[in-house]
This record gives C-alpha cells, structure tokens and sequence, in this order.
C-alpha cells in the first residue's frame, strides 16, 4: 500500500534537495509531479486540487527559516497537509455516558464488515471492555455463522437470530440485540448489518431503520481500500442513505494505490478512526494520521513500531536486562529472550521497513533472512542453563555438543559465542563511557 505513491513522491522532493533558495518555478514543478503522484495514486479530483493550491501557496510564502533548508521546508509543508487531508488529529472511539455504548457498521458486501466486527471486538476485549456482537446481516447467507465463527475467535459472544425461524427481522434482532446487552452488562455493543453489493435503495432503507432502532452512538462506514475511486461514490452514498460518524479503511495491506485513503474523510468530511490490515483479527488498529502521512513520505512509522515494542517486550525483564548491561553480567539466556522478544514483533524484515528510509532499501529488506536468527535460537537453546548463565565455562568438547544437538557446525557455535563476548564487551564500555548501569567497564 502506498509504496508507488510514496516513492513518486519522495523523487518529487528530491529534486529539491541541495538548493540553497526555491524559486516559483521549482515550486510550480514540485506541485506539478506531487499532482502525477496522487492522480496516478486514484485520489479524488478535487481533493488533488485542493491540496496542490495549499501546498504552493504555502510554499511560496514560505519565511526563510534558518532551522530548515527550503527542501526541508517543502517536505514539511506536504506532509503537515497530508495529515489534514487524512483528518488532521486521532479520532478516538465515542463511548456513551451510560453504557452500552451502541457501534453500528455499515458498507458493501465484501468490505471486510464481518472480519472487521471480530477485529474490533478483540481489540475492545483487550482493553478491558466487555462487548456483545449483534448479528443483522440476514440477508447474505452464512453471514451470521461467519459471525459467530469471528466472535469465538475473539472470544467474544454473539447474539443471533434463532435458527428455523425464517429468515427473521434485523430491526427486531437490533432491538433485541441491545435488550440483551444491558441484560448481561455488556458495556459495548457491535452491530453488523447487510451488506450490498452495490448502492441499492432497500437495503439503504433496512440499515436506517435499524440505526432508527438502536439510536448508534458510533456509525462506521467500512470500506476497502482497493476500490479507489469507487470508494468516494459508495461513501457519499451512505453518508447520504444511512450517515455515519467515522470510516474504517479495511485491506491496506493489499496492492492498492492508496487513493481511497487519501479522498474518503476530505469528501465526505469524516473521520477515519481504524485502519485494517490483514485477515487476522490481530492485523487492525487505530488509525493515526500524522503516522500514516510520515508513512507515505517514507518517513517512516517509528511510533508504531516503538508501540509494537512496548507490547512485545515484558517491561520487567527487559528493565533486568538493561540493568545487567553495564554490569557485564549479560548472559546468553538473556540475550535469547531479548531475540525471542523481538520476533514476537514480526518478520524482521517487516519491523526495519518501518524505520525512516525504508523506501529506498525495499530490495535489502526483501532478502532480510529470519532462518539465520532461527540457528541462532537453536544454538542457544542446544546449551544447559549452566552454559546459558556463564558462557565462559562454554570448552571446545561442549561446542561439539552443542553443535550436534543443535544441528549447526562448531563454527557456527563458535561465531556465536565470539560475538557474544564482543558485543558483551562492548555494551560493558558504552555503559562505562555513559555512566549507567555501574559497569566500570572502562577499565577491562
Ligand atoms: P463483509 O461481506 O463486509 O462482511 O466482508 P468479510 O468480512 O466477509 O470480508 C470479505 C473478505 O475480505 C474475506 O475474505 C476477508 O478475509 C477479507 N478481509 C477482510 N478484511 C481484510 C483486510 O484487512 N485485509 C485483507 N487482506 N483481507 C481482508
């Protein structure tokens, strides 16, 4: 997603770099390839022209400042408007004042609303809240078994029609929906509705009625980002058939040119608040503008990955672990938590793409191996506890071991233990030099 727009766009300000003063006509060429950019990226019309004319207009008046260069400058001002056109600040969730707070969704068939309903449900789950998914989808078949299947998955129930009924009334499973919510103190409630497969009038008038029904605190449009510009149409269609408070952009991790994204909350003036990126229900989040627009400037995501961190790694032992670090008391063991840690993060490959000038390294990154950190793990774990603690006690006759129980060559147990003492040693200096950790590593 975004790439080709990000890399047309990060060649367009380039072309900038290294002069000491922009003249009218540099920034008129600028705006005229970022124009290609987004164009060719399916962004809306109007949504290009607009932000073309704040960009050179705020380019051109740009105050010489003596912190930027005036690339630096431009760079600036595109992304400060992307993060406009993409909202401007996080939206957050509207919960009610008196529980349940009700989230309707909305869109067409093959949005991803289903997926989308469990993914929410889990995240909500996550932070503590209690949330009841309603099945109002009657229309498609398996639609409510698929809900079911997503709610189990999330370990979250869900309330549907019973079986034999006929095809039955979503109003009334709305209704009755939201009855049971406040029965069983579910503090939110999910409603998923039908989908269509295009914009048709019927099915318009069934998803009013039911938001006349449960009175919604949240209404969110679901739409899939691979659509382009279809994507603008269908919105202003159900702002204008049913409204709603929020989009979901869902399959951003698919081939799409990222169009959509950038045309949905300026034409139809609201906000996204989620970004869903692949088939698992873990693969969703809040959506942030700023990090998104950093993101398509190839500038990076950084926060998201300091985030991702944070969930990954055990504070405490990660703390044990910086401790230990000056102290030349590092062992093995730790250093295969720390490992272990970080690939909870996801592919390696994955977690350095996010990092600022990622765009340029697209082909390194692809060959980034992870099967070179599983011998690493394997090696480590071929040793006892003993070895783990102190690797010095690590002889030539327990490499061997080590390496036929571990399926590597002894060179490849010698490697890593050099290292080891290397990066030990050198991390014991550091924390001598900075003063932290009360190593007094200098002296070795
Ligand atoms: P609904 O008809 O709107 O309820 O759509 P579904 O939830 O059934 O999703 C349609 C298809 O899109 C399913 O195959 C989902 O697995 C897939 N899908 C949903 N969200 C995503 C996403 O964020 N990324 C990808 N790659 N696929 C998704």
């Amino acid at each position: 997603m975004f790439d080709t727009l990000s890399d047309r766009l990060t060649s367009a300000l380039q072309s900038l770099r290294g002069k000491g003063k922009l003249t009218d006509a540099d920034i008129d060429a600028t705006a005229r390839e970022i124009r290609i950019a987004l164009l060719e990226a399916d962004v809306a019309l109007p949504v290009v022209r607009e932000f073309i004319a704040q960009i050179k207009q705020r380019a051109k008046g740009a105050e010489v400042s003596g912190a930027l260069n005036p690339a630096q400058q431009v760079i600036k001002i595109v992304n400060e408007e992307l993060i406009g056109i993409l909202g401007g600040e996080t939206r957050r969730l509207t919960l009610a004042k008196n529980p349940p707070t009700v989230i309707m969704l909305a869109g067409l068939q093959g949005s991803g609303k289903t997926t989308l309903a469990g993914k929410l449900a889990m995240w909500l789950k996550k932070q503590g809240h209690a949330p009841l998914l309603v099945a109002c989808d009657l229309q498609r078949p398996n639609a409510v078994t698929q809900l079911q299947v997503v709610g189990e998955r999330a370990g979250v129930p869900t309330f549907a029609p019973e079986p034999g009924n006929g095809v039955g009334d979503p109003v009334d499973v709305a209704r009755r929906g939201i009855d049971e919510a406040k029965h069983a103190q579910h503090d939110i409630v999910i409603v998923d509705t039908a989908g269509r497969l295009g914009v048709d009038e019927e099915l318009m008038r069934q998803a009013a009625d039911i938001r006349d029904a449960v009175r919604p605190d949240e209404t969110l449009f679901v739409v899939d980002a691979m659509i382009g510009q279809d994507a603008v149409a269908t919105a202003e269609a159900f702002r204008d058939g049913v409204g709603f408070s929020g989009v979901v952009l869902t399959k951003l991790d698919g081939d799409a040119r990222g169009g959509a994204a950038l045309s949905v909350r300026q034409v139809t003036g609201r906000p996204i608040l989620f970004a869903s990126n692949g088939e698992k229900l873990e693969d969703f989040d809040t959506f942030h503008p700023d990090r998104m627009a950093s993101r398509i400037l190839g500038m990076g995501d950084l926060l998201t990955l300091i985030e991702q961190a944070e969930q990954a790694f055990d504070a405490e032992q990660a703390e044990k672990a910086a401790a230990k670090l000056g102290t030349g008391q590092l062992t093995l063991e730790d250093f295969l938590q720390q490992m272990l840690a970080i690939r909870k993060m996801g592919p390696i490959g994955n977690l350095l793409g996010m990092l600022p000038g990622a765009g340029q390294m697209k082909d390194q990154l692809a060959q980034v191996d992870d099967t070179q950190l599983d011998r690493l793990q394997a090696i480590i774990r071929g040793m006892t506890p003993a070895e783990r603690d102190d690797p010095k006690i690590i002889n030539g006759s327990r490499r061997q071991r080590i390496a036929l129980g571990s399926g590597v060559t002894v060179r490849e147990v010698n490697d890593l233990v050099n290292r080891f003492f290397e990066a030990r040693k050198m991390m014991q200096q550091m924390a001598g030099r900075f003063g932290f950790g009360g190593g007094g590593g200098s002296k070795s």
